[in-house]
Protein backbone atom coordinates (compact mmCIF):
# COMPACT_ATOMS: atom_id res chain seq x y z
CA UNK A 1 0.00 0.00 0.00
CA UNK A 2 1.57 3.40 -0.91
CA UNK A 3 2.32 4.91 2.58
CA UNK A 4 2.26 8.75 1.44
CA UNK A 5 0.06 11.18 2.59
CA UNK A 6 -2.05 11.16 -0.56
CA UNK A 7 -2.05 7.26 -0.88
CA UNK A 8 -3.31 6.90 2.40
CA UNK A 9 -5.76 9.19 1.97
CA UNK A 10 -7.00 7.24 -0.98
CA UNK A 11 -7.04 4.54 0.60
CA UNK A 12 -8.90 6.02 3.95
CA UNK A 13 -11.73 6.79 1.13
CA UNK A 14 -11.34 3.04 -0.20
CA UNK A 15 -12.23 1.81 3.26
CA UNK A 16 -15.14 4.11 4.27
CA UNK A 17 -16.60 2.59 0.90
CA UNK A 18 -15.77 -1.09 1.89
CA UNK A 19 -17.28 -0.02 5.16
CA UNK A 20 -20.77 0.88 3.51
CA UNK A 21 -21.25 -2.10 2.03
CA UNK A 22 -20.32 -4.36 5.19
CA UNK A 23 -24.17 -4.81 6.19
CA UNK A 24 -25.67 -3.70 2.99
CA UNK A 25 -24.13 -6.25 0.63
CA UNK A 26 -21.54 -8.25 2.30
CA UNK A 27 -20.65 -9.65 -1.67
CA UNK A 28 -19.77 -6.50 -2.70
CA UNK A 29 -17.37 -5.65 -0.02
CA UNK A 30 -15.59 -9.06 -0.34
CA UNK A 31 -15.36 -8.12 -4.01
CA UNK A 32 -13.96 -4.50 -3.66
CA UNK A 33 -11.67 -5.74 -0.64
CA UNK A 34 -10.61 -9.08 -3.16
CA UNK A 35 -10.23 -6.64 -5.93
CA UNK A 36 -7.70 -4.37 -4.05
CA UNK A 37 -5.80 -7.07 -2.89
CA UNK A 38 -5.05 -8.58 -6.28
CA UNK A 39 -4.19 -5.40 -7.38
CA UNK A 40 -1.70 -5.21 -4.42
CA UNK A 41 -0.39 -8.83 -5.51
CA UNK A 42 0.52 -7.55 -8.71
CA UNK A 43 2.50 -4.87 -7.47
CA UNK A 44 4.35 -7.01 -5.30
CA UNK A 45 5.07 -8.99 -8.47
CA UNK A 46 5.85 -6.04 -10.56
CA UNK A 47 6.99 -3.30 -8.50
CA UNK A 48 8.26 -5.10 -4.92
CA UNK A 49 9.36 -2.86 -2.61
CA UNK A 50 13.00 -2.05 -3.43
CA UNK A 51 14.16 -1.22 0.03
CA UNK A 52 13.28 -4.82 1.18
CA UNK A 53 15.58 -7.81 1.16
CA UNK A 54 14.28 -10.21 -1.02
CA UNK A 55 12.87 -12.19 1.83
CA UNK A 56 10.86 -9.63 3.09
CA UNK A 57 9.51 -9.20 -0.59
CA UNK A 58 8.54 -12.23 -0.84
CA UNK A 59 6.82 -12.41 2.84
CA UNK A 60 4.43 -9.71 1.80
CA UNK A 61 3.97 -11.76 -1.38
CA UNK A 62 3.28 -15.24 0.80
CA UNK A 63 0.89 -13.80 2.89
CA UNK A 64 -1.26 -12.24 0.61
CA UNK A 65 -1.75 -14.90 -1.73
CA UNK A 66 -2.97 -16.96 0.99
CA UNK A 67 -5.58 -14.40 2.08
CA UNK A 68 -6.54 -14.03 -1.38
CA UNK A 69 -6.61 -18.11 -2.02
CA UNK A 70 -8.79 -18.24 0.64
CA UNK A 71 -11.56 -15.28 -0.04
CA UNK A 72 -11.23 -16.91 -3.41
CA UNK A 73 -11.85 -20.13 -2.65
CA UNK A 74 -14.15 -20.35 0.06
CA UNK A 75 -14.72 -24.09 -0.57
CA UNK A 76 -11.59 -24.86 -0.18
CA UNK A 77 -11.02 -22.62 3.10
CA UNK A 78 -10.17 -23.76 6.62
CA UNK A 79 -10.88 -20.90 9.86
CA UNK A 80 -7.56 -21.63 11.85
CA UNK A 81 -5.98 -20.35 14.60
CA UNK A 82 -2.23 -18.35 14.20
CA UNK A 83 -0.34 -21.35 16.71
CA UNK A 84 -2.47 -24.39 14.91
CA UNK A 85 -0.20 -26.61 12.90
CA UNK A 86 -1.75 -26.00 9.42
CA UNK A 87 0.62 -28.66 7.54
CA UNK A 88 -2.55 -31.30 7.66
CA UNK A 89 -4.38 -28.71 5.45
CA UNK A 90 -1.87 -27.20 3.07
CA UNK A 91 -1.21 -31.32 2.25
CA UNK A 92 -4.86 -31.10 1.64
CA UNK A 93 -4.16 -28.41 -0.77
CA UNK A 94 -6.58 -25.76 1.43
CA UNK A 95 -6.44 -22.90 2.25
CA UNK A 96 -6.02 -22.22 5.83
CA UNK A 97 -6.37 -18.55 7.41
CA UNK A 98 -5.90 -17.22 10.60
CA UNK A 99 -7.45 -14.06 12.38
CA UNK A 100 -4.24 -12.07 12.27
CA UNK A 101 -3.50 -12.23 8.36
CA UNK A 102 -7.39 -11.13 8.01
CA UNK A 103 -7.08 -8.65 10.68
CA UNK A 104 -3.95 -6.87 9.55
CA UNK A 105 -4.79 -7.07 5.22
CA UNK A 106 -8.59 -5.79 6.44
CA UNK A 107 -6.61 -2.84 8.28
CA UNK A 108 -3.71 -2.18 5.27
CA UNK A 109 -7.03 -1.57 3.38
CA UNK A 110 -8.29 0.81 6.09
CA UNK A 111 -10.92 -1.03 6.36
CA UNK A 112 -11.12 -2.70 10.20
CA UNK A 113 -13.47 0.25 11.86
CA UNK A 114 -16.74 -1.02 10.05
CA UNK A 115 -15.90 -4.90 10.77
CA UNK A 116 -15.28 -3.94 14.52
CA UNK A 117 -18.43 -1.96 14.69
CA UNK A 118 -20.01 -5.40 13.04
CA UNK A 119 -18.49 -7.31 15.67
CA UNK A 120 -19.18 -5.44 18.43
CA UNK A 121 -23.10 -5.17 16.83
CA UNK A 122 -23.68 -9.08 17.27
CA UNK A 123 -22.48 -8.38 21.05
CA UNK A 124 -18.77 -8.68 20.98
CA UNK A 125 -17.29 -6.76 24.00
CA UNK A 126 -15.38 -3.52 23.00
CA UNK A 127 -12.57 -4.92 25.06
CA UNK A 128 -12.06 -7.87 23.01
CA UNK A 129 -9.03 -8.68 20.64
CA UNK A 130 -8.97 -6.52 17.48
CA UNK A 131 -7.52 -9.38 15.19
CA UNK A 132 -10.64 -11.07 16.43
CA UNK A 133 -13.14 -8.59 16.37
CA UNK A 134 -12.54 -8.04 12.66
CA UNK A 135 -12.71 -11.68 11.94
CA UNK A 136 -15.80 -12.34 13.89
CA UNK A 137 -17.29 -8.89 12.37
CA UNK A 138 -16.16 -10.06 8.85
CA UNK A 139 -17.62 -13.75 8.87
CA UNK A 140 -20.86 -12.89 10.94
CA UNK A 141 -21.87 -10.49 8.28
CA UNK A 142 -20.67 -12.65 5.45
CA UNK A 143 -18.01 -10.74 3.63
CA UNK A 144 -16.05 -13.77 4.55
CA UNK A 145 -17.69 -17.36 3.31
CA UNK A 146 -19.07 -19.42 5.55
CA UNK A 147 -16.39 -22.13 5.95
CA UNK A 148 -16.49 -25.72 5.48
CA UNK A 149 -14.22 -26.24 8.41
CA UNK A 150 -13.45 -24.91 11.59
CA UNK A 151 -10.34 -25.65 13.88
CA UNK A 152 -8.51 -24.24 16.72
CA UNK A 153 -6.52 -24.69 19.79
CA UNK A 154 -6.63 -23.87 22.90
CA UNK A 155 -3.12 -21.70 22.71
CA UNK A 156 -2.61 -18.85 23.39
CA UNK A 157 -5.50 -17.01 24.48
CA UNK A 158 -9.22 -16.46 25.52
CA UNK A 159 -9.82 -15.24 21.99
CA UNK A 160 -8.66 -18.12 20.08
CA UNK A 161 -10.68 -20.15 22.79
CA UNK A 162 -14.04 -18.13 22.47
CA UNK A 163 -14.02 -16.93 18.70
CA UNK A 164 -14.14 -20.33 16.85
CA UNK A 165 -16.59 -21.62 18.84
CA UNK A 166 -18.93 -18.67 18.29
CA UNK A 167 -18.16 -18.59 14.69
CA UNK A 168 -19.02 -22.52 14.37
CA UNK A 169 -22.43 -22.17 16.37
CA UNK A 170 -23.10 -19.39 14.59
CA UNK A 171 -22.98 -20.44 11.07
CA UNK A 172 -23.49 -24.56 11.77
CA UNK A 173 -19.85 -25.21 10.53
CA UNK A 174 -17.99 -28.48 11.78
CA UNK A 175 -15.55 -27.16 14.19
CA UNK A 176 -12.55 -29.39 15.90
CA UNK A 177 -10.93 -27.99 18.81
CA UNK A 178 -7.47 -29.25 19.75
CA UNK A 179 -7.14 -28.70 23.82
CA UNK A 180 -3.19 -28.25 24.65
CA UNK A 181 -2.05 -29.32 28.26
CA UNK A 182 -0.64 -26.49 29.83
CA UNK A 183 2.78 -28.40 31.09
CA UNK A 184 4.85 -29.73 27.91
CA UNK A 185 6.14 -33.51 28.40
CA UNK A 186 6.27 -36.71 25.96
CA UNK A 187 2.61 -37.65 27.12
CA UNK A 188 1.51 -34.08 26.11
CA UNK A 189 2.96 -34.26 22.80
CA UNK A 190 1.19 -37.66 22.77
CA UNK A 191 -2.31 -36.75 23.52
CA UNK A 192 -1.96 -34.08 21.48
CA UNK A 193 -0.90 -35.88 17.95
CA UNK A 194 -3.86 -37.70 18.51
CA UNK A 195 -6.09 -35.18 18.39
CA UNK A 196 -4.60 -34.30 15.43
CA UNK A 197 -4.72 -37.47 14.02
CA UNK A 198 -8.66 -36.64 14.64
CA UNK A 199 -8.09 -33.35 13.14
CA UNK A 200 -6.96 -35.28 9.87
CA UNK A 201 -9.90 -37.62 9.66
CA UNK A 202 -12.52 -34.58 10.35
CA UNK A 203 -10.63 -32.24 7.94
CA UNK A 204 -11.56 -35.34 4.73
CA UNK A 205 -15.12 -35.72 6.03
CA UNK A 206 -15.29 -31.78 5.48
CA UNK A 207 -13.87 -31.52 2.27
CA UNK A 208 -14.55 -34.67 1.07
CA UNK A 209 -10.39 -35.72 0.19
CA UNK A 210 -7.79 -38.09 1.16
CA UNK A 211 -4.60 -36.78 3.09
CA UNK A 212 -1.83 -38.15 1.56
CA UNK A 213 0.63 -38.87 4.47
CA UNK A 214 3.70 -39.19 2.23
CA UNK A 215 2.68 -35.34 1.40
CA UNK A 216 1.87 -34.21 4.99
CA UNK A 217 5.60 -35.96 6.02
CA UNK A 218 7.19 -33.54 2.74
CA UNK A 219 5.31 -30.39 4.66
CA UNK A 220 6.52 -31.27 7.80
CA UNK A 221 10.11 -31.45 7.38
CA UNK A 222 9.78 -28.63 5.29
CA UNK A 223 8.51 -26.72 9.00
CA UNK A 224 11.49 -28.18 11.01
CA UNK A 225 13.76 -26.76 8.30
CA UNK A 226 12.27 -23.51 8.49
CA UNK A 227 12.23 -23.25 12.10
CA UNK A 228 15.97 -24.67 11.93
CA UNK A 229 16.73 -21.86 9.31
CA UNK A 230 15.25 -18.78 11.31
CA UNK A 231 16.74 -20.06 14.74
CA UNK A 232 20.29 -20.22 12.60
CA UNK A 233 20.06 -16.43 11.61
CA UNK A 234 19.73 -15.21 15.10
CA UNK A 235 23.36 -14.45 15.78
CA UNK A 236 24.16 -13.16 12.46
CA UNK A 237 21.51 -9.85 12.67
CA UNK A 238 23.08 -7.68 14.92
CA UNK A 239 25.51 -5.15 13.05
CA UNK A 240 23.63 -6.49 9.56
CA UNK A 241 21.09 -3.81 7.79
CA UNK A 242 18.07 -6.41 7.94
CA UNK A 243 16.24 -3.61 5.56
CA UNK A 244 12.72 -4.59 7.50
CA UNK A 245 9.58 -3.08 8.71
CA UNK A 246 7.22 -3.90 11.30
CA UNK A 247 4.51 -4.77 8.18
CA UNK A 248 7.42 -7.27 7.32
CA UNK A 249 7.47 -9.07 10.36
CA UNK A 250 3.56 -9.30 10.58
CA UNK A 251 4.12 -11.35 7.26
CA UNK A 252 6.95 -12.80 8.46
CA UNK A 253 5.61 -14.61 11.79
CA UNK A 254 2.12 -15.24 8.85
CA UNK A 255 4.47 -17.53 6.79
CA UNK A 256 5.86 -19.12 9.87
CA UNK A 257 2.44 -20.78 10.99
CA UNK A 258 -0.34 -20.00 8.44
CA UNK A 259 1.93 -21.12 5.73
CA UNK A 260 4.74 -22.97 7.11
CA UNK A 261 5.20 -26.26 5.54
CA UNK A 262 4.46 -24.84 2.14
CA UNK A 263 6.76 -25.18 -0.32
CA UNK A 264 6.89 -21.33 -0.90
CA UNK A 265 7.96 -20.73 2.58
CA UNK A 266 10.58 -23.88 1.67
CA UNK A 267 11.66 -21.09 -1.35
CA UNK A 268 11.58 -18.28 1.29
CA UNK A 269 14.06 -19.80 3.64
CA UNK A 270 16.33 -20.52 0.75
CA UNK A 271 16.82 -16.77 0.71
CA UNK A 272 16.69 -16.44 4.73
CA UNK A 273 19.86 -18.60 4.45
CA UNK A 274 21.60 -16.89 1.55
CA UNK A 275 21.44 -13.10 2.25
CA UNK A 276 22.12 -12.92 5.87
CA UNK A 277 25.00 -11.67 5.67
CA UNK A 278 26.15 -12.05 1.98
CA UNK A 279 23.29 -9.39 1.25
CA UNK A 280 23.20 -7.49 4.23
CA UNK A 281 25.09 -4.10 4.41
CA UNK A 282 26.92 -3.21 7.73
CA UNK A 283 24.47 -1.71 10.54
CA UNK A 284 25.65 0.79 12.87
CA UNK A 285 22.44 1.85 14.77
CA UNK A 286 20.36 -0.09 17.74
CA UNK A 287 19.02 -3.80 17.55
CA UNK A 288 15.28 -4.06 19.18
CA UNK A 289 13.42 -7.16 20.29
CA UNK A 290 10.09 -6.89 19.38
CA UNK A 291 7.78 -8.82 21.52
CA UNK A 292 4.02 -9.69 20.44
CA UNK A 293 2.24 -7.73 17.92
CA UNK A 294 2.62 -4.75 15.40
CA UNK A 295 1.26 -1.55 14.39
CA UNK A 296 2.74 -1.23 11.61
CA UNK A 297 0.38 1.80 10.27
CA UNK A 298 1.76 3.79 13.27
CA UNK A 299 3.59 6.75 11.70
CA UNK A 300 5.98 7.73 14.88
CA UNK A 301 6.54 3.75 15.23
CA UNK A 302 7.46 3.40 11.11
CA UNK A 303 9.97 6.12 11.68
CA UNK A 304 10.96 4.65 14.58
CA UNK A 305 12.30 1.20 13.33
CA UNK A 306 11.35 0.62 9.50
CA UNK A 307 14.16 1.54 7.17
CA UNK A 308 15.67 3.75 9.65
CA UNK A 309 19.74 4.11 10.42
CA UNK A 310 19.10 4.81 13.96
CA UNK A 311 17.27 1.24 14.85
CA UNK A 312 15.61 -1.59 13.47
CA UNK A 313 13.65 -4.88 14.49
CA UNK A 314 16.84 -7.57 14.53
CA UNK A 315 14.09 -10.05 15.91
CA UNK A 316 10.22 -10.97 16.56
CA UNK A 317 8.84 -12.54 19.09
CA UNK A 318 5.74 -14.07 16.55
CA UNK A 319 8.36 -15.55 14.64
CA UNK A 320 10.36 -17.03 17.33
CA UNK A 321 7.84 -18.94 19.51
CA UNK A 322 7.96 -22.50 18.33
CA UNK A 323 10.51 -23.39 20.13
CA UNK A 324 12.04 -26.71 22.63
CA UNK A 325 15.02 -25.77 24.89
CA UNK A 326 16.76 -28.63 24.30
CA UNK A 327 15.81 -29.44 20.25
CA UNK A 328 13.21 -31.65 19.10
CA UNK A 329 13.28 -34.93 19.59
CA UNK A 330 10.26 -36.10 16.49
CA UNK A 331 11.24 -35.40 13.05
CA UNK A 332 9.17 -35.32 9.87
CA UNK A 333 9.17 -39.35 9.72
CA UNK A 334 6.58 -39.10 13.05
CA UNK A 335 4.35 -35.93 11.68
CA UNK A 336 1.81 -36.09 13.95
CA UNK A 337 4.17 -36.17 16.93
CA UNK A 338 6.39 -33.72 15.34
CA UNK A 339 3.44 -30.75 15.13
CA UNK A 340 2.18 -31.58 18.26
CA UNK A 341 5.77 -31.29 19.56
CA UNK A 342 5.54 -27.57 17.99
CA UNK A 343 2.64 -26.92 19.49
CA UNK A 344 3.15 -28.28 23.10
CA UNK A 345 6.61 -26.66 23.74
CA UNK A 346 5.20 -23.35 21.95
CA UNK A 347 6.49 -20.43 24.02
CA UNK A 348 3.09 -18.93 24.33
CA UNK A 349 1.49 -22.42 25.89
CA UNK A 350 1.23 -22.38 29.59
CA UNK A 351 2.82 -19.87 32.10
CA UNK A 352 4.26 -16.99 30.80
CA UNK A 353 7.43 -17.61 32.26
CA UNK A 354 7.74 -19.89 29.35
CA UNK A 355 7.48 -16.84 27.11
CA UNK A 356 9.74 -14.69 29.00
CA UNK A 357 12.29 -17.45 29.29
CA UNK A 358 12.25 -17.36 25.43
CA UNK A 359 12.47 -13.24 24.97
CA UNK A 360 15.13 -13.34 27.34
CA UNK A 361 17.16 -16.27 25.00
CA UNK A 362 16.26 -14.39 22.15
CA UNK A 363 17.66 -10.91 23.38
CA UNK A 364 21.07 -12.81 24.08
CA UNK A 365 21.27 -14.71 20.55
CA UNK A 366 20.83 -11.10 18.94
CA UNK A 367 22.87 -9.43 21.35
CA UNK A 368 19.77 -6.65 21.33
CA UNK A 369 20.18 -3.23 22.88
CA UNK A 370 16.78 -3.31 24.10
CA UNK A 371 13.61 -4.69 24.06
CA UNK A 372 9.79 -3.46 22.96
CA UNK A 373 6.93 -5.31 24.82
CA UNK A 374 3.79 -3.85 22.77
CA UNK A 375 0.33 -4.49 24.49
CA UNK A 376 -1.96 -4.97 22.16
CA UNK A 377 -5.50 -3.94 22.71
CA UNK A 378 -7.45 -7.00 24.62
CA UNK A 379 -4.85 -9.34 24.63
CA UNK A 380 -4.94 -9.72 28.20
CA UNK A 381 -2.08 -12.86 27.60
CA UNK A 382 0.37 -10.13 26.99
CA UNK A 383 -1.03 -7.50 29.17
CA UNK A 384 -0.90 -9.21 32.26
CA UNK A 385 2.84 -10.74 31.70
CA UNK A 386 4.01 -7.38 30.28
CA UNK A 387 5.96 -6.64 33.46
CA UNK A 388 7.14 -9.59 34.11
CA UNK A 389 8.86 -9.22 30.36
CA UNK A 390 10.31 -6.38 31.65
CA UNK A 391 11.82 -6.97 34.94
CA UNK A 392 12.96 -10.61 33.60
CA UNK A 393 14.57 -8.89 30.13
CA UNK A 394 15.91 -5.98 32.40
CA UNK A 395 17.50 -7.98 34.93
CA UNK A 396 19.27 -10.35 31.88
CA UNK A 397 20.92 -6.62 30.57
CA UNK A 398 18.18 -5.21 27.90
CA UNK A 399 15.99 -1.78 28.74
CA UNK A 400 12.87 -2.67 28.12
CA UNK A 401 10.14 -0.09 26.99
CA UNK A 402 6.53 -1.47 27.70
CA UNK A 403 3.68 0.36 24.90
CA UNK A 404 0.43 0.35 24.75
CA UNK A 405 -1.78 0.27 21.97
CA UNK A 406 -3.38 -1.53 19.03
CA UNK A 407 -1.75 -3.52 16.06
CA UNK A 408 -4.82 -3.96 13.89
CA UNK A 409 -7.50 -1.17 14.84
CA UNK A 410 -6.07 2.65 14.00
CA UNK A 411 -8.74 4.11 16.55
CA UNK A 412 -7.01 2.21 19.75
CA UNK A 413 -3.47 3.09 18.94
CA UNK A 414 -1.86 6.66 20.79
CA UNK A 415 0.39 7.86 18.72
CA UNK A 416 1.44 11.15 20.31
CA UNK A 417 2.07 9.24 23.13
CA UNK A 418 3.80 6.49 21.08
CA UNK A 419 6.23 8.91 19.58
CA UNK A 420 6.76 11.02 22.66
CA UNK A 421 7.92 7.15 24.84
CA UNK A 422 9.75 5.74 21.69
CA UNK A 423 11.95 8.70 21.35
CA UNK A 424 12.78 9.01 24.53
CA UNK A 425 13.43 5.39 24.58
CA UNK A 426 15.49 5.28 21.44
CA UNK A 427 17.95 8.15 22.97
CA UNK A 428 18.13 6.21 26.16
CA UNK A 429 19.66 3.57 24.57
CA UNK A 430 22.05 5.86 22.48
CA UNK A 431 22.99 7.34 25.60
CA UNK A 432 23.67 4.35 27.03
CA UNK A 433 25.31 3.18 24.47
CA UNK A 434 28.24 6.18 23.96
CA UNK A 435 28.42 6.00 28.21
S1 LIG B 1 -3.21 -10.62 20.04
FE1 LIG B 1 -3.38 -11.73 21.98
S2 LIG B 1 -5.61 -11.97 22.26
FE2 LIG B 1 -5.27 -11.45 20.12
S3 LIG B 1 -5.08 -13.43 19.03
FE3 LIG B 1 -2.99 -12.80 19.58
S4 LIG B 1 -2.55 -13.78 21.55
FE4 LIG B 1 -4.81 -13.82 21.24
Amino acid sequence: MPDDSRGAQLIGRFGQLVDDQIEKNPLRARRMLLAAFKAERLRTRVLPHRELLPSGRLDNRLTLEGVVGALEHPNQMVLTSMFMPSEIFHAMGLYPVIAEAIGDFFSGAQAEQGFVTAAEERSIPESYCSYHKVLVGATAAGVIAAPRLIANCSVACDANNLTFKWLARRLDAPHVYVDVPYDPSEDAVRYVAEELRELASATQDAFGRRLNEDALRACVGRSLRALDVMEKSLPLRRGRAMQTSMTVEMMRSCSMHMLLGTPQVDALMDLVQAEIPAQTRPFAGLNLLWCHSMPYFSVPLQKAVDHSPLAQIVASEMCFDQWRPDGWRHGADEPYLAMAERLVYNSYNGPAKRRVARLVDLAQKTHADGAVVFCHWGCKETLGASQLMKSALEEAGFPTLVLDGDGCARRNMPEGQVATRVQAYLEMLQAGRRS
